[in-house]
């Protein structure tokens, strides 16, 4: 990739400066957001327009590569072009119509992105799911969203079938594949014959875009429901990656490769790992101009088990991890292995991006950074009082008298869950933390996850964080489990480095114990700890401790 030339930024403002006027205004009272509003045609038809003048670098707007080397290119108009097919497969084929729900469980093919712009071409609400998602979870998502149309690979065709005579509301089923199957449609035919005359639906900002189910972490996926505007116009507004390079080529996760690389005209990079595998992946950090690499912690500390000092990245200068919260010591490995400083993301399904560490901020390790753009983030008490810095509390974002853009419109047919969300004038996201004196906040543990022991409040990330220091720990996930002294106590699930394999594990726990209280108030060391092959943890690799916790109560 080019590195970006001096007038780029000129146009980034050309594409964007009638909305960035516009939200000044918005902001100081004077205007109200745009009533109409369509990433593909307001953002990336826009792209290609400026391509076609030649005022864009010449990357490619998405590269793909998989792991069998097959690689595909495409500029903002072969992007246009084809997309526009796809919408006439989806409203012709498929009979689909605004404001109709389809689910896209593909694996990192190009073809999700197609569809997925397709989708917003013809104003369909799309609803992402990932590949390994089981016959059951597919159930779950058929009828609770009531898609009328599903997209599949022939690998997961089966599960659906299997399921599909529950679902009445199920009327189309296309599948990706050189193969045909009973009572499916083939996109791959129908889309390369099917005419690339399509006109762009005109959307309202708050029509609704796209319905992500969270990852279900604490029980449950629950639905939550984007507008139009909630994600694509956002970043548009927001000043924090203007700071960013804009010839990024992203890696890894699903909503960083999509609106925000776009918006800033930057190319989408994608290698398809048949799995994570950390060699593939540093050696594609090597072979690769990829300047920003977004994962979860579980990424990075799968990463830094590795010699980094036997890899070159080609061009890697910008690491981000959100999630889940990134552990201190990790943070420092990569930074003494790789030189480069990793910085943290904190969000929701809900809201996208809540805090962050932006490019240039002072890093502050075990800290997620400050309030993103556009949002008042505060620590709120019970009655949704603003605590001051220093002190725990609910992390809350204010969300009344003007609900933000970026926030989801509502937990789909659950408006007990978003009755439950409120507080006063803000939204909780049921994380508690704290703020410093500067605005930095600090992830304590979800409000569930907090052990309280001795009438001390203790939560896991910390003592988490302090056990991971210690060599013999790849990775940690604390709960409280009960003692008839204490009501609860503090419990580790250790995964230990193989290298500790044949260690006598009563002198090993004593040494964990020692370490945290050396690192730790004292009183927060585990009193129990239980080495584990590995940890439960949901699809997109969070540590679920709701499940730990349960077994230690014997509520399972
Ligand atoms: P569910 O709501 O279904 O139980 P979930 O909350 O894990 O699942 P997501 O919306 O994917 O679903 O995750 C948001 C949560 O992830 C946050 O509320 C927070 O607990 C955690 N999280 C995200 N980023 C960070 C971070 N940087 N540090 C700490 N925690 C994080
Ligand atoms: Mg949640």
């Amino acid at each position: 990739l080019k590195p970006p030339n001096r007038t780029f930024h000129g146009h980034l403002r050309l594409l964007s400066s009638d909305v960035y006027s516009q939200y000044e205004s918005i902001r100081q009272g004077k205007q109200e957001i745009p009533k109409y509003f369509n990433f593909a045609s307001d953002v990336l038809d826009k792209w290609s327009e400026i391509e076609k003048a030649g005022k864009r670098p010449s990357n490619p707007a998405f590269w793909w590569v998989s792991g069998e080397g097959e690689e595909v290119k495409w500029s903002f108009e072969e992007l246009g072009f084809l997309s526009r097919k796809v919408a006439n497969v989806l409203t012709k084929e498929c009979g689909l119509q605004k404001g109709d729900k389809l689910i896209v469980i593909l694996p990192r093919i190009p073809e999700w992105w197609l569809v997925k712009v397709a989708c917003m071409r013809a104003g369909i609400v799309i609803i992402p799911g990932t590949s390994q998602l089981s016959a059951k979870d597919i159930l779950y998502r058929l009828q609770a969203s009531k898609a009328k149309c599903i997209i599949t690979t022939d690998k997961l065709a089966p599960a659906v079938d299997s399921v599909a005579s529950q679902c009445q509301l199920l009327k189309t089923k296309l599948m990706v594949s050189k193969g045909s199957r009973e009572g499916w449609l083939n996109f791959t035919e129908l889309y390369q014959n099917q005419s690339a005359d399509h006109s762009c639906i005109k959307t309202r900002i708050q029509d609704p875009m796209v319905i992500f189910f969270t990852s279900g972490t604490t029980g449950s996926p629950k639905m939550t429901q984007h507008s139009q505007g909630s994600l694509g116009f956002r970043p548009l507004l927001s000043e924090r990656y203007e700071r960013v390079k804009p010839d990024t080529g992203w890696i890894l996760t699903s909503v960083a490769s999509f609106f925000d690389p776009w918006v800033f005209g930057s190319c989408v990079f994608i290698h398809n790992l048949p799995r994570t595998d950390s060699a593939v992946i540093l050696n594609t950090l090597c072979r690769f101009p990829i300047d920003v690499l977004v994962g979860a912690p579980t990424l990075f500390r799968m990463l830094v088990q590795n010699d980094l000092s036997k890899y070159k990245f080609m061009n890697l200068k910008y690491c981000v991890s959100g999630g889940e919260p990134l552990n201190p010591e990790v943070m420092e490995q990569w930074k003494s292995q790789t030189g480069l400083d990793i910085h943290e993301v904190y969000g929701q399904t809900e809201m996208g991006i809540i805090c962050c560490v932006c490019k240039g901020m002072k890093i502050k390790p075990g800290s997620m950074g400050k309030a993103a753009p556009l949002y008042d983030v505060q620590i709120v008490d019970k009655n949704a009082n603003i605590l001051p810095p220093g002190q725990q509390g609910e992390i809350a974002v204010r969300s009344k008298p003007i609900r933000p853009l970026g926030f989801f419109s509502e937990y789909l047919d659950n408006p007990k869950k978003t009755a439950e969300s409120e507080r006063g004038d803000f939204y909780v996201t049921g994380d508690r933390g704290t703020m410093d004196e500067e605005g930095y906040f600090q992830f304590i543990g979800r409000d569930d996850d907090i052990i309280i022991s001795s009438g001390y409040r203790i939560g896991p990330f910390e003592v988490e964080s302090a056990l991971i220091e210690h060599p013999a720990v790849v990775e940690t996930a604390v709960v409280s489990s009960p003692d008839p002294l204490r009501g609860e106590v503090v419990k580790a699930f250790v995964v230990l480095s193989p290298t500790f394999s044949s260690t006598d594990l009563e002198s090993l726990t004593r040494d964990l114990q020692d370490h945290v209280k050396k690192t730790t108030a004292p009183y927060k060391y585990p009193r129990k700890v239980e080495f584990v092959k590995e940890l439960p943890k949901t699809i997109t690799g969070k540590i679920k401790r709701n499940e730990l916790r349960d077994k230690e109560w014997g509520r399972m």
